[in-house]
């Protein structure tokens, strides 16, 4: 499911972001009863598009969105006692079963809350620049992989549709949200990974870094997680028996298509204006492999679809 206009009773579509599709409870009689029942809500509905470098890449990855909604369902209950969560329901209407949450209706925060306990990605490239990661030192001689002396915070501004997010330091955050909720996200998305690291540790998974989505509950006024979590598209997943740093290492998330997209393969230039290239059937199906085996070994049981 790629498209952005299901038809669902009760239910108009308000926006979508490269993976997500946002719908809010109409002016019908439906529409009414969700709000009566539920009051302020929106409806999440994870699609199977599979973003990449910031570009939506067709075709979708089957069941992608399914994989999604389940693992991040998942991960609230496992993190219900360190922060609530915007989840209201998952009684959501049949075309979108599986994929979709009701969702409290939050303001979220400009923030992407990043967790890193690895080093990789753009906080290894920014390391080699100066030795820090959005202004935190860290100490010589770290490579791809290396583990971190301890887990860090290091934010991200939310950038518009088709613009880059970009790392920034701290102090940024604060003058953004003010100092009390900035220091809130840090605390709250450091206590998600340490969780959630050991979680997954548990199940042979290296939980690298990960990317948390905030906002708070206009009901309840408390800062509440938002968006999905701990799912291949937010983090990043290794394999703890194959963990050697120094190279790059095997994982259950979209580092594969990430690897293929800048390859010789795909003959695709990441610095050039031109979109991406279709994936290849074979890059698609073991995508699909990776979602579901990411799913499989973290929940401990295979999806059910
Ligand atoms: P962008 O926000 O730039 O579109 P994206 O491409 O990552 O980013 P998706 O993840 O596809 O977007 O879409 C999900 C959108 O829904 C995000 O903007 C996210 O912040 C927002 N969102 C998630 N949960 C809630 C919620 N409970 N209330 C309001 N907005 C939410
Ligand atoms: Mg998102």
């Amino acid at each position: 499911m790629t498209s952005t206009t299901t038809d669902l009773t009760g239910w108009t579509h308000t926006y979508s972001g490269k993976v997500r599709d946002l719908y809010a409870p109409d002016d019908s009689d439906a529409g009414r009863a969700i709000v009566a029942e539920h009051g302020d809500v929106v409806l999440v509905v994870a699609s199977d598009r599979v973003s990449a470098y910031d570009n939506v890449l067709s075709p979708g990855v089957p069941d992608k969105g399914v994989v999604l909604t389940q693992l991040s369902l998942w991960w609230f209950s496992q993190l219900a006692d360190i922060v609530p969560n915007h989840v209201v329901s998952t009684d959501v209407p049949e075309p979108v079963a599986g994929r979709a949450m009701i969702c409290r209706r939050l303001a979220m925060f400009p923030v992407e809350c990043v967790a890193r306990g690895y080093l990789t990605g753009s906080g290894l490239a920014e390391y080699r620049v100066d030795g820090t990661v959005t202004g935190i030192e860290l100490p010589a001689g770290l490579v791809d992989g290396s583990r971190l002396p301890e887990p860090i915070f290091t934010p991200a501004t939310k950038a518009e549709l088709g613009d880059h997010d970009e790392n920034v330091p701290f102090s940024t955050v604060a003058a953004t949200i003010g100092d009390e909720p900035a220091a809130t996200l840090r605390d709250l998305t450091l206590r998600v990974y340490a969780r959630a690291e050991a979680i997954a540790r548990e199940r042979g998974v290296i939980l690298a870094d990960t990317k948390l989505e905030f906002g708070t509950d206009p009901v309840t006024g408390e800062v509440t997680l938002g968006d999905e979590v701990l799912t291949p598209d937010s983090s990043r997943f290794w394999p703890a028996d194959e963990w050697q740093p120094g190279r790059a290492q095997a994982s259950f998330d979209k580092q594969f298509v990430r690897d293929w997209l800048t390859s010789a393969a795909s003959g695709w230039d990441r610095a050039s204006d031109v979109p991406p290239p279709e994936l290849p059937a074979d890059v698609v199906e073991r995508t699909r492999a990776r979602y579901l085996e990411a799913y499989e070994r973290l929940t401990g049981e295979p999806l059910p679809l």
